[in-house]
């Protein structure tokens, strides 16, 4: 068991201790748990960077979150309610890439639904994008970090297969980061680039080909995908400053589809 599963089991059982005494819900102790010894959860992670982690033939969009439902690869697997996959467009023109599920999220098993995700909703509807029809919204990791916590870096390369094989499935003409975990992920960066210095201009994503059950899709594009990277959502709720430059990447991200769209 890890650390991380211990405290959460440990909290749980403190509440329900208390409650059952007298109601009164106590403040919190920090607790100093640490993993059992034997194999850590990342070890039994492909190494995303292998060719294991190439989509196997036949992959469709369902199957990818049928195995994501049933993943429990890293410790995020044993304190889910609910794995988010994503959803949205099965042809999308764009890729909406965030850090994790939340609190929402992991009770509906749908992303972005949140009050952050309301607000991803209006960022896209005023440059034309709606999820429904025109994007596809998924997260590095596809099961909520603990107290909405980044997602560590173990955990982001253990679900990135998974993020790989949706890309090659959707084949969108852009891939948008939301936060620098998301964009740092994809651009392979150090994880610690600030979002700062990575938003305004483009990146290019060397996506595989998509799988033979996609066929019809390779005239879309083939090659690298481009990538932008803006704030996410929740850093604007908390900071009205940066509003400004993520609306200025929303203009750079009409701008692209516009151009690749033609007249
Ligand atoms: S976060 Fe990803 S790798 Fe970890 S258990 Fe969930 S689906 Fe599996």
């Amino acid at each position: 068991m890890t650390a991380e599963q211990k405290t959460v089991l440990a909290r749980f059982l403190d509440i329900a201790g208390a409650y059952l005494e007298d109601g009164y819900r106590r403040p919190g102790e920090e607790y100093g748990f640490t993993d059992d010894g034997g194999e850590a959860p990342e070890s039994r992670c492909a190494d995303p960077s292998s060719g294991n982690t190439l989509p196997p033939p036949g992959d469709t969009l369902e199957g990818i979150a049928a195995d994501i439902r049933s993943c429990r690869s890293c410790s995020l697997g044993a304190v889910r309610t609910n794995a988010v996959p994503g959803e949205g467009a099965e042809n999308p023109l764009v890729l909406v890439i965030g850090e994790g599920p939340g609190q929402e999220e992991d009770r509906t098993g749908r992303p972005f639904v949140g009050r952050a995700g309301q607000l991803l909703d209006k960022m896209l509807a005023a440059i034309g994008l709606r999820r429904e029809e025109n994007c596809f919204i998924a997260n590095v990791v596809k099961c909520r970090p603990p107290e909405n916590r980044d997602p560590q870096a173990t955990e982001a390369l253990c679900c990135k297969p998974f993020l790989r094989r949706q890309i090659a499935c959707l084949r969108p003409r852009i891939i948008f980061c939301v936060g620098k975990v998301a964009a740092n992920l994809l651009l392979e960066n150090d994880g610690q680039t600030a979002i700062g210095s990575l938003r305004g201009r483009f990146f290019e994503y060397p996506a595989e080909k998509p799988p033979p059950a996609a066929a019809g899709t390779e005239d879309r594009i083939s090659g690298s995908i481009p990538v932008l990277a803006t704030y996410h959502p929740s850093a604007l709720l908390r900071n009205e400053d940066l509003k400004r430059p993520a609306w200025e990447d929303l203009k750079l991200l009409r701008s692209k589809l516009e151009e690749i769209k033609g007249p």
